[in-house]
């Protein structure tokens, strides 16, 4: 498919740019030469350039910037863990099986594939423009049956958008559902289908030789910063709010990999877990500085009612006005936007999507996903969840450990409540086995009962209260063995269990959707390939050419290459035979955003040229000069257009 880049006005040609990432080894699939294994891909030099230049940019803007505590834990991961946080349960997908060829399919990408191409199949019968989707048109086979060109109805085509405009939002009964309503089938064969059955994304192992100790390789880093928080709390002497933050490979058996990187069995994840007091409105201290920032947002209700346009608004209108549940969601939404803008990404091809309530995981009261627009559709590249209390619950219930926050009140609380007391002496004697029964059901009296019952057994001596799971479940308690008097009680201490806001990255898909955003093609040769990645994310910087092979060239190539190190700024060269244009083309499609020329003019005096990828100008000055304008403009203090207004033009080379 050809999306159109903004900036450029080009679509992007996802064939031409595969081949070039490909090529260059940006990724490739692994164990290729054994036929490979869809949904595993290895990073080459400048790939694994890029992602260590985001997650080093994603350490300064979040855990540096943010003063968050970061945490590196284990992939693998005791089965224990997952029961407890729900994943054994509840961390799947739908498939429906084909009885006949043993296909599988996921149900939700089934219903979007068949209903889209119907569209599709509707939109040609009416004589309308269709836009061409490469990676659908590979599927050829599947796609001739199910998109043939037949006229819908205008009310099916309504429903299909709206179903479409909802996919996520289907569990499996609905999914079996709509298969059923619009009969859905194998899209090769037409054979039909078994009703979806729910398939968990973790991969199973064991811990150990025995086998007797179930494990995970884990689905997110998350459950390791929860288990840890105790330890975090003490670590930030007991400071609310505070954030852990962890980088590392998650895991996710997905039914149908696609797409590329963007949806694979493997892949880098870099997480956020905010824990914030869930009283007084989940503020944030420095919402105040982001409040005017706009974002693109599509709310739930908006995708309910079958559409997916979106609306301008800054976050503080957001919060305010309930759109976005509380500050410290719509913080991290801000910080999440300037993370993607400072990669390159393009704002227009951002936006944030409001869960939809079933959409949600479970364990989470509401999630704004920031999606790319790539060629592929609008892609999730990061979620971000407000996780109540949920997993810390879960972990203190299960272990006892105390995942809370205790903290002194400023003022003590005094509480006016009904209290009981049963005199133990006699209890046991009394109540013999069930006397612990008893007892526990005295103590769960709501305040309400308690002050009724004290006036009963003011007035009649006697009190009859219900206790579950014994064999006469109505006991009589009179005066001699339970009092209940209203007294005031002094709390110092509070103890809450914080609530959790996650932003969730997916390096991987965000790397692949910056690399379409900053794509462009060399006007009038679309060969010519260009990323304009920023310098501070380049997997190179900068390309040193010396003019010709001559021999003069050598040591102060080397000298300028060792400086540069020096610096910090990676740097190649290419001293090869080819034209330096070329030189400089092979360079453009690796994103290096700035080429040093050495010609015989620097061996006389060490000026050199510096050239700019995007607009191919040059500027000439001294050694000194020129290498203090790439540290600056690496750094981020000074643009190209900064140091192109303050260093002499140089046009001299033809470098085209
Ligand atoms: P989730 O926990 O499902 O919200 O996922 C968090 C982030 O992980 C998503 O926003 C994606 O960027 C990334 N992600 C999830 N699943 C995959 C996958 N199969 N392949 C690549 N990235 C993924």
């Amino acid at each position: 498919m050809a999306t159109v880049d903004t900036k450029t006005g080009q679509s992007v040609d996802r064939t031409v740019l595969d081949s070039m990432l490909r090529r260059r080894m940006f990724y490739t699939p692994s164990f290729e030469i054994y036929g490979g294994v869809s949904g595993l891909y290895d990073y080459g030099p400048p790939g694994c350039a890029l992602l260590a230049n985001m997650t080093d940019l994603w350490r300064k803007h979040f855990v540096l910037e943010e003063d968050m505590l970061e945490l590196d834990c284990t992939m693998l991961t005791p089965e224990e863990v997952f029961k407890t946080s729900g994943h054994v349960e509840k961390f799947a997908d739908w498939m429906c099986k084909d009885p006949k060829t043993g296909e599988i399919f996921r149900a939700d990408h089934l219903v979007e594939e068949v209903l889209e191409a119907r569209l599709k199949g509707d939109k040609e019968a009416r004589g309308q423009k269709v836009e061409v989707d490469e990676e659908k048109e590979a599927k050829k086979k599947r796609k001739a049956k199910a998109s043939k060109a037949v006229k819908l109805d205008d009310a099916l085509v309504q429903e299909y958008e709206e179903v479409l405009a909802q996919i996520d939002n289907y569990g499996g009964p609905e999914l079996e559902q709509l298969i059923a309503k619009y009969d859905i089938r194998n899209p090769t064969t037409e054979g039909n289908l078994l009703p979806p059955v729910a398939f968990n994304l973790m991969f199973q192992t064991s811990i150990g030789p025995s086998s007797n100790m179930p494990g995970y390789l884990r689905p997110e880093t998350a459950q390791g910063q929860f288990l840890n928080f105790q330890k975090l709390l003490e670590f930030n002497q007991q400071g609310m709010p505070f954030a852990s933050a962890s980088i590392g490979k998650s895991f996710r058996n997905e039914i149908s990999p696609r797409a590329g990187l963007l949806r694979v069995r493997e892949f880098l994840m870099a997480e956020i877990e905010h824990f914030v007091d869930p009283e007084g409105g989940k503020k944030h201290p420095r919402f105040a500085d982001v409040k005017d920032v706009e974002l693109s947002l599509l709310d739930r209700n908006v995708q309910l009612s079958g559409s997916t346009d979106t609306v301008q608004m800054t976050v503080g209108k957001a919060v305010e006005t309930g759109l976005v549940d509380n500050e410290t969601l719509g913080y991290f939404l801000v910080r999440i936007q300037s993370f993607l803008l400072k990669l390159g990404i393009d704002q227009s091809k951002l936006r944030f999507r409001q869960h939809m309530a079933n959409e949600m995981a479970h364990y989470a009261t509401d999630c704004w996903d920031a999606e790319l627009k790539t060629s592929y559709g609008w892609i999730e590249c990061v979620g971000c969840a407000d996780r109540s209390a949920y997993d810390l619950t879960v972990h203190k219930n299960k272990t006892g450990a105390p995942l809370v926050v205790r903290e002194t009140r400023p003022e003590p609380l005094r509480i006016e409540e009904w209290q009981v007391d049963i005199d133990k002496k006699k209890f046991g004697p009394r109540f013999k086995k069930d006397s612990k029964s008893v007892e526990a059901a005295v103590e769960a009296l709501s305040q309400e009962l308690r002050e009724k019952l004290s006036l009963d057994l003011d007035k009649n001596g006697k009190i009859e209260v219900e206790v579950e799971g014994i064999a006469t479940p109505t006991i009589e308690l009179d005066k001699d063995l339970i009092k209940i008097e209203k007294r005031t009680r002094v709390e110092n201490i509070r103890e809450y269990t914080p609530n959790v806001i996650e932003p969730s990255f997916g390096i991987g898909r965000i790397l692949y959707s910056m690399i379409e955003h900053v794509y462009w093609s060399r006007e009038g040769d679309e060969a010519r390939g260009v990323l304009s990645f920023p310098p501070a994310i380049a997997p190179t910087k900068v390309l040193l050419v010396p003019l010709s092979t001559h021999a003069s060239f050598k040591p102060l190539t080397q000298d300028l290459t060792s400086k540069l190190r020096r610096l910090g700024i990676s740097t190649r060269v290419d001293d090869s035979s080819a034209s330096i244009g070329k030189r400089y083309a092979r360079n453009d499609e690796l994103g290096t955003p700035f080429g040093i020329t050495v010609d015989f003019q620097s061996v006389k005096d060490s000026s050199i040229t510096l050239r700019d990828r995007d607009s191919t100008k040059q500027v000439r000055a001294s050694e000194d000069e020129i290498l203090q304008a790439l540290k600056s403009i690496v750094d981020g203090d000074e643009t190209w257009e900064d140091v192109r207004k303050r260093l002499p033009e140089f046009t001299g080379q033809e470098v085209e």
